[in-house]
This record gives C-alpha cells, structure tokens and sequence, in this order.
C-alpha cells in the first residue's frame, strides 16, 4: 500500500496542478531519503516539468533541460500539493516549489519509499523498470502470461513478483483472483490459456474500478490533493474473513501466503474445481 490504483490518482493530481510549470526552488528536509543523486536535487530549479508517467508504482518525472526524478511512496508515503513551503508536515523530506506558488510536499513516516535523480529518463529508466520490473498492470494482455505453462510458482506469489507484472500488491490480488474464482496457492502452470485471460480481464477490471473511486484507503493514503479514496467500500473480500462472500454466501477465510494476510471464498476459489478447469 499504495498500489497501483493509488499511485495512478496522485499522477493524475500532479498532471492537472503542476505540469508545464518550472521548478522555482528544492528545500530538503531530510537528505537520506534521496536515494541516489546523479545530478544535486538542487539543479531541479530552473527546469521545466514536461511530463510524469508511471510504472507499476513508481513516477517518472521528466524535466526540460534534460533530468528524471522517480519517486516511489513504499507503504506510507504521501505526495501533497500544498499553498505554502513554510508549513512542514510531520516526517516531510523534500519540498519542491513551482510557479504559482504551489509546493510539493513528499512525507514518509515509514520510509520505505525514496526518491532518485538521473541525468535523463533513459538513465531512470534502465535503473528502475529493465530487468526490475515487468508489464505493467493497466497494460498486462494474456500474452504476457504465456510463460507460466513452464513456470513452477503459485498464483498469489508469482502476482506479488513485480518482475512479472509491476503495480500489484495485496490487495488488488485478493480482489482480482476472487473476481477470477482461482485460488491463491494454485499452480500458475496448471492455468488453462481461457483462465490466464480471464484473470487479465479481471485484474484490469479490479484496478480500474478503484481508479473510478480514487483508490483504497485503508488508513494513511490520501492523493495529493489530500482526498482519502473511496473503494475500501467496495472491496470483495480485502479484510473481509469471515463474512459471507457476496456471491455465494459462504463465510470468507482468512489465510497466510508468503507472510501476508490472504483472503477467499473457499467456495468459489475451491481448488478441486480449478484442477478439473484447466488443460
Ligand atoms: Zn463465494
């Protein structure tokens, strides 16, 4: 947490309120939370920001005269557009302002996430996505998942190896697989080519019913206009064990897979059923 949903909502934010605009000026609070530094974070100022993409859960910030910057927010990490540089927010550590007195405030109580500079995108690019990270979510097709027909991992797992597909965490996974009615430790091999597409289909499905609500709130996320987002509501069975599956009405059951909280129905992600499906 943040996943995708959540990292695409802040992107959107920062593309209405500061792109075109030129840095002004770069305060750091705390300088360890600058992961890397091919150019000073200072010479951001001056520059121009022409575009923020992202990948899975990271943004790519492009500037003019050439410089990327990529953030990732980890677990608590919050990007916030505020009116004023003086005010600092508890456990802020950069603060960037633009044009228009608008000011960028990245916090991370946790500090699990970092920021990085490069000298250009093709730099950002190689350090953070080639070999680091596969598809991403929004952009995954079935063909993408053609390899897991020689592949021994399990569902759950090979979901959460953001080599495979970046911008999936635990949530989204629950949600997605629920919605696919497969099990969390199936084979990923033992998938049918109709049940790979299916899970695509849902996954996207999933991903872009939490963007149309601004994302999961469970806590701390707030985009970066500091609205909280609304799909907590409607989650399937995201921290639901023990209620009835709204499908169904079997009770949910709360289990373990690779140390994190995992959710199902076990009645419609039985795996007897899915070794029956898929050839
Ligand atoms: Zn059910």
């Amino acid at each position: 947490m943040p996943e995708l949903p959540e990292v695409e909502s802040v992107r959107r934010n920062l593309m209405d309120s500061v792109l075109g605009c030129r840095i002004e000026s770069v305060r750091v609070v705390r300088a360890d939370y600058l992961r890397h530094q091919a150019l000073p974070v200072s010479q951001l100022a001056g520059r121009k920001l022409c575009s923020i993409d992202r990948h899975g859960k990271r943004l790519f910030w492009y500037f003019a005269p050439a410089a990327c910057m990529t953030t990732h927010l980890g677990m608590s990490g919050r990007i916030t557009l505020l009116p004023s540089s003086e005010i600092i927010l508890a456990h802020t550590h950069l603060i960037i302002s633009v044009e228009g007195s608008i000011h960028l405030h990245f916090s991370d109580p946790r500090r699990f996430g970092g920021i990085w500079l490069y000298a250009s995108g093709e730099d950002a690019v190689r350090a953070h996505i080639h070999g680091r990270m596969g598809v991403d979510a929004l952009n995954l097709r079935p063909e993408d998942l053609s390899s897991w027909r020689r592949k021994k991992t399990r569902l759950k797992p090979e979901l959460l190896n953001q080599k495979t597909i970046a911008g999936l965490g635990n949530i989204y996974i629950d949600e997605a697989l629920w919605m696919a009615r497969l099990h969390p430790l199936q084979k990923v091999s033992r998938l049918s080519s109709g049940s790979r597409a299916e899970l695509v289909c849902c996954i996207k499905r999933v991903l872009n019913a939490s963007l149309r609500h601004g994302g999961t709130t469970l806590r701390d996320y707030r985009d970066a206009k500091a609205n909280r987002g609304t799909f907590a509501r409607r989650l399937a069975v995201y921290g639901k064990a023990g209620k009835p599956c709204r499908r169904c009405g079997e009770a949910l059951r709360g289990l373990l897979v690779m140390q994190r909280s995992t959710v199902i129905c076990p009645k419609c992600q039985s795996r007897k059923n899915q070794g029956a499906k898929a050839q």
